[in-house]
């Protein structure tokens, strides 16, 4: 698979000259592909390619543009069958998901962003006259972006990234995760075929030399990173010394504040989803709820009833809710967490091990602790879900601020003077009322905090990729 097709340059595929990474399915553990990443040279053509092709792609008109992304959506959609297998074999999530929702939202945000990038709003006060000069502001774009993606949504979050960086007439060099790169690698057939050379390549490859070399480059003006914090920390560090501007994605510990009013059939139904879904590596996923007193007892063993009950298996396999974590080393990672959590008097009321069987599954986990306890305060990065009882609304409203993340919220109550005053008060960039979990590719999505900072996602993920600019005409005679 992908044989000598490992990077793709200036609008060709070459194979990789670098180091080899093995690509595994994690629902069998077995290898799917090995394929050699891109050595210095390969990201500096790269890097030299996206540099040279910006002038040409910045000054197309918007309709153009436009109708390039609109010609690549509609190839996506003609070929979801086969990225929604190269996907799901990757990442081990279930195949019907993938097919009916992760590929259609990567279609949705080409098409969004095709259409935003020919309504792409202005600078405000517009103009400056002093009776011999009149000023203008224009929004450029920023140059050549160095976009890093993650491994949880491969595709998804690489199309986050290059829609509206090429939409508003940057061009990119875009690196997946080591361990994901095959759904962009084929989507990289697909911007073969519409994209002058250039406008977008990708780099294969991990973080530590591929992914640093390409963030350190002095032609790249901008780096887009989705994942880690302490990546996120060492991308700035690289981005100082040229100071690259950085928009960065990073982790998250969601919030679920739950009054003693709320619908609790309705929270459990969504939380199968929003708390489980792939296998909760998600920085959004609903992973730890603060439940009011008189509710906390009640609703933590209906949701453990709820969860003992969610199948998890293969990607084919019709009934499966959740898939295996990505890798080995993840799946001992989030085990960890849950062990030193019991260690420390948290008590596991469902879930809490890895079943016997190939890949690397772990059972969805439901675990009552203390606020100031390791897995209340940190990102598991699993299908682990934490509990712990509530006083009154000042007391949530000051744990749930307290949190180093920031970035997706929910709050649960029927009484919609306290959805109001406490959405309002939590300092998180997404707070859902009564839902969670749920994206509108017209609305922001972005963190505060820990979670990073900038918008993916709307007409602000558009203008995060341009650059305001003064230009004044003299009057002259
Ligand atoms: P990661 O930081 O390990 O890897 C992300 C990408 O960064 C990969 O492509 C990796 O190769 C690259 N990378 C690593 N070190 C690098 C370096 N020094 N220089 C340049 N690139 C480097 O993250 P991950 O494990 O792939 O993803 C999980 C994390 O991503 C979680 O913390 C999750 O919360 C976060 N995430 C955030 C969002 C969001 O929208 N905020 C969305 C999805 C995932």
């Amino acid at each position: 698979m992908f044989e000598n097709s490992h990077v793709f340059l200036n609008g060709r595929f070459e194979a990789g000259k670098g180091k080899a990474e093995t690509v595994v399915n994690p629902s069998t553990g077995e290898p799917v592909a090995t394929l050699p990443s891109a050595d210095r040279d390969q990201i500096d053509r790269a890097v030299a390619a996206a540099d040279a092709a910006f002038p040409g792609w910045a000054n197309l008109t918007p309709r153009e543009r436009s109708r390039a992304l609109l010609r690549i959506a509609d190839k996506i959609e003609a070929d979801a069958a086969i990225f929604a297998d190269l996907e799901s074999r990757n990442c081990g999530k279930p195949h019907r998901y993938v097919l009916g929702g992760e590929v259609p939202n990567v279609v949705d945000v080409f098409r969004f962003f095709a259409g935003a990038a020919r309504t792409m709003p202005g600078v405000p006060a517009g103009e400056y006259r002093n009776g011999r000069n009149t000023s203008m502001l224009r929004r450029d774009p920023v140059g050549v972006v160095a976009s890093i993606a993650p491994w949880n949504y491969p595709l998804l979050m690489a199309s986050w990234k290059i829609a509206p960086a090429i939409a508003a007439g940057n061009t990119v060099v875009i690196k997946p995760s080591e361990h994901t790169p095959l759904t962009l690698l084929k989507l990289a057939e697909i911007l073969a075929e519409i994209l002058p050379p250039g406008v977008v390549n990708v780099v294969t490859g991990n973080g530590a030399d591929v992914g640093q070399h390409l963030v350190s480059h002095p032609l790249v003006r901008m780096v887009s990173l989705t994942g880690d914090v302490g990546t996120g920390r060492k991308i700035m560090a690289a981005a100082a010394e040229t100071l690259k501007r950085t928009h960065l994605e990073l982790g998250g510990k969601a919030p679920v504040i739950v009054f003693d009013d709320a619908d609790l059939s309705c929270l459990i139904e969504t939380l199968k989803e929003a708390s489980f879904y792939n296998a909760g590596q998600d920085c959004t996923a609903a992973c730890h709820i603060y439940a009011a007193a008189p509710i906390h007892d009640r609703l933590a063993a209906d949701l453990a009833s709820a969860i003992k009950a969610l199948p998890f298996g293969d990607p084919d396999d019709p009934r499966a809710e959740l898939g295996p974590l990505i890798t080995a080393r993840q799946r001992e990672r989030v085990a960890g967490f849950v062990d030193r959590a019991r260690q420390a008097g948290g008590e596991v009321l469902a879930g809490g091990r890895a079943p016997e069987r190939p890949g690397f599954f772990y059972e969805p986990t439901l675990v009552a602790a203390a606020q100031a306890s390791e897995i209340v305060q940190k990102e598991v990065f699993g299908p682990v879900v934490s509990i712990t009882p509530f006083r009154d609304e000042e007391q949530v409203v000051a744990w749930a601020n307290a949190s180093s993340y920031g970035l997706a919220s929910s709050v649960w109550t029927n009484n919609a003077g306290r959805a109001t005053r406490v959405s309002s008060a939590l300092r998180y960039g997404v707070t859902w009322v009564n839902t969670h979990g749920v994206f509108a590719t017209e609305m922001p999505h972005g963190g505060m905090r820990h979670s990073g900072y900038g918008s993916d996602l709307s007409m602000n993920g558009l203008t995060e990729y341009t650059q305001v600019r003064h230009v004044m005409f003299a009057h002259q005679s």
